[in-house]
């Protein structure tokens, strides 16, 4: 019997890891959408005239089971995967896209849809079932209900050689960073790089049966060699090699791409009705508007450039005292820069290890949670886990009321992929009166513990653990009706900010005293290592968000305007950059052709997000400072206006309801060092 096709009956309800086998997964996935699809003809052949009830909500409430199902294959496929879940990945995903589409472009499902969105007033909606509407309405006007079968037929073209243009455009970038190597023989010219880097690049070269040493444009290679590695004419080679990648006029230029991918999406956007791509994308964005996004952009650079332009002047200078460095080039800026941090704060992350143990550093994420919001986190061990690593938690709050259950993954093995994130295997919504709790889980690739030592991480490491928490805590705090608008389901620029907002308590006094201790002596770590920190962090901040704000503006000057008349990639780009420039231009280069972020990922208009939520977090913990960062009346606020709220309303109006006002930026800057 297939676990998989009916509701769990576990504790809790959680998943059944133990009795799932990887050869359930495309069974009980195929027939769940044959259910699904058996609900969503309910919905359309209702002899009842629509209603919000009958269409709108039975539309969200359906597909539960499959949902369920998908989100713990994927969650696996992420973090316990082997090849069996990934061939099954790729077979069942083109399946679920189709199925996506199919509901989208039902058209007897729209019809009654948009006979609810039409007569709206009849319904007496609050403000959550007000914008499930909106959602549902624009999920299908947005990928062209509304357009007649000529101009759906185009619609669909335009998606497919979309769908190509982008895969070639990530694949001619991924051949030219393959096709370049650098064979390094004479061993003076690794003076400067860490044994670290040097090791590896021997055994790159070893692997190819090359005598010497191979460095390569893959981001392990080339950023310690960029940083540390005295010889300058390599540097540049290296710097040149990186810079002109599907920018070389061969088979694998991207210049074409690039014009054809804006073309294209343009098109789109004026087939639906917008102005431009990015006025399409924004209009479900916090944001906005491109007028909102290029001001917002263009403030922070009047603010930044100065101290850009003053750090940069600095760094110059040292060159020029260090190695005589007539003109500072692209090439030479993180070599110095590393240089004059060393020399400014003598900070490695060996003198901190040892105050950040994982297990103190994680009790602290708990007391702080249980500081602000009430929280306790109580370990259990009667629920399945998909991997023997994985903690358990059983999460109430202060009235012993269940709040979530959390999962916690931190090391990392073969079958999980990199970096850090927060997932759920089950959303919080409430159905039939009846209030379902999620699931929600982090997964983390932390230093393991060794038989000697335990698990000590970098200071990163410990910011990272914070910005994942707080992503768990968005989802474990939710509290609305519909899983679709519940916890991390909002805005796109929007979403960062109780993640961002909460690493901000690792840089306090207050906080660190309850966790940064020494993993032998309990020595709480010395505040002076915490200036340290701090000050550091804001090191070359000018030239840094100088360098966000440029690609910021290159996004909006492909996505906010037409780009029909754009002939010449580089020249545009050349015109994009002008305020923002500080190094030389290099002709040989081009940041387009290879901007995968905006031509293949899924940040076109999207990159001044980064920014956007920065902005945020600063101004959203300076209210905690103000009141002090364990004030329980700021974090009730935080709590029911922004973490319970999930994407019930608009994200500014939550904002302004936790905070009184909408976000200045002035915070960020003042965090930065950029103004006093
Ligand atoms: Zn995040």
């Amino acid at each position: 019997m297939n676990p998989l096709f009916k509701n769990f009956t576990t504790e809790f309800n959680t998943a059944p890891f133990q009795s799932i086998k990887n050869e359930d997964f495309k069974p009980a996935i195929l027939e769940l959408i044959k259910q699904t699809k058996i609900e969503i003809d309910t919905i359309v052949c209702n002899s009842e005239p629509p209603t919000f009830k009958n269409t709108i909500e039975a539309l969200e409430f359906s597909g539960q089971q499959l949902d369920r199902v998908t989100s713990i294959f994927f969650n696996l496929n992420s973090a316990e995967t082997n090849d069996d879940l990934q061939k099954i990945a790729q077979e069942v995903s083109p399946i679920l896209t189709e199925f996506g589409n199919d509901i989208t472009l039902n058209e007897g499902l729209f019809k009654r849809v948009k006979h609810v969105y039409d007569n709206k007033n009849m319904f007496n909606l609050n403000t959550e079932q007000n914008t499930l509407l909106e959602k549902k309405y624009k999920s299908f006007t947005r990928n062209g209900a509304y357009l007649p079968d000529n101009k759906k037929q185009q619609l669909r073209e335009i998606d497919k050689q979309l769908a190509t243009l982008k895969l070639k455009f990530g694949e001619n970038i991924l051949a030219e960073t393959n096709n370049f190597e650098m064979l390094i023989t004479d061993e003076a010219d690794l003076s400067g790089l860490p044994e670290g880097a040097i090791e590896a690049a021997k055994q790159l070269a070893e692997s190819k049966n090359k005598e010497g040493w191979l460095i390569t444009l893959d981001y392990p290679s080339y950023i310690p060699f960029m940083t540390y590695a005295d010889n300058r004419a390599l540097r540049k080679k290296l710097a040149l090699a990186f810079g002109s990648k599907g920018f070389n006029n061969d088979t694998l230029d991207n210049q074409d791409n690039v014009l054809q991918i804006a073309n294209l999406r343009f098109q789109r956007a004026q087939l639906l009705g917008y102005k431009t791509h990015a006025h399409f994308v924004l209009e479900e964005r916090m944001a906005e508007t491109p007028e909102k996004v290029t001001s917002f952009l263009n403030e922070l650079l009047e603010k930044a450039k100065p101290a850009a332009e003053r750090e940069f002047a600095t760094l110059q200078n040292f060159a020029k005292k260090l190695d005589g460095i007539e003109q500072l080039e692209k090439w030479d800026s993180a070599y110095y820069s590393e240089k004059l941090k060393q020399k400014l704060f003598n900070l490695d992350d060996e003198k901190l290890k040892p105050y950040f143990q994982l297990e103190k550093v994680i009790d602290g994420a708990f007391q702080v949670a249980n500081k602000l919001f009430g929280l306790q986190f109580k370990s259990i061990d009667t629920i399945d886990k998909y991997h023997e690593d994985v903690m358990t938690y059983q999460v109430l709050d202060d009235n012993n009321k269940l709040v979530s259950i959390f999962y916690a993954d931190f090391f990392p093995r073969p079958g999980k992929r990199n970096g850090a994130w927060m997932t759920s295997f089950k959303p919080q919504y409430i159905k039939d009166g009846i209030e379902e709790r999620p699931h929600v889980s982090i997964v983390c690739n932390f230093t393991k513990p060794t038989k000697s030592k335990p698990s000590l991480l970098t200071f990163n490491e410990v910011t990272t653990l914070f910005h994942e928490f707080g992503h768990a805590l968005h989802g474990m705090l939710a509290n609305t009706t519909y899983p679709s608008l519940s916890g991390t389901s909002v805005y796109w620029d929007f979403v960062e900010l109780p993640s961002q907002v909460l690493e901000n308590w690792c840089y306090e006094k207050e906080a660190l005293e309850l966790f940064a201790k020494h993993y032998k002596t309990n020595e709480v770590i010395p505040m002076e290592l915490v200036e340290k920190i701090k000050e550091s962090a804001s090191f070359h901040e000018g030239m840094q968000t100088l360098r966000q704000i440029s690609f910021g503006l290159l996004d909006m000057s492909w996505h906010g305007t037409n780009p029909t008349n754009i002939k010449d990639v580089k020249a545009h780009e050349t015109e994009a950059f002008k305020n923002t420039r500080l190094y030389p231009e290099v002709k040989e280069n081009c940041m387009s052709t290879a901007f995968a972020h905006i031509f293949q990922g899924g940040y076109s208009s999207g990159y001044y997000s980064y920014k956007w939520a920065e902005v945020l977090d600063a101004d959203a913990f300076e209210y905690f400072k103000e009141q002090g960062i364990f004030n329980k009346t700021v974090a009730s606020k935080f709590k029911d206006h922004v973490l319970s709220q999930g994407g019930t309303d608009n994200p500014m109006e939550l904002y302004k309801r936790f905070r009184g006002q909408e976000p200045k930026p002035e915070a960020l800057l003042k965090r930065a060092g950029l103004i006093k």
